[in-house]
């Protein structure tokens, strides 16, 4: 018989951490890679990103985030 819907399968998978993002210039200086693979951490705010939903974008975001920056800026003037 006919009639047999298909099921929508989202071909959504769990983005991992990738390791190519410690090696990009501009996410280096601060991303570490924590416990879990769908988790990157930020040595600058010493917090967790999941990388779970949006991968590569959310650590974008987090690099854009007002309290990144800010921390960044402060920790660059303590060099002198
Ligand atoms: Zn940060």
């Amino acid at each position: 018989m006919k009639g047999l819907v298909p099921q929508r399968k989202k071909n959504k998978y769990n983005q991992v951490f990738k390791k190519s993002w410690t090696e990009e210039e501009q996410f280096k200086k601060w991303i570490k890679q924590e416990k879990d693979e769908y988790f990157a951490m930020c040595r600058v705010c010493n917090k967790d990103i999941s990388t779970k939903n949006t991968g590569r974008l959310a650590l974008v975001r987090h690099q854009d985030s007002a309290m990144h920056t800010k921390l960044c800026k402060s920790q660059k003037k303590q060099g002198t």
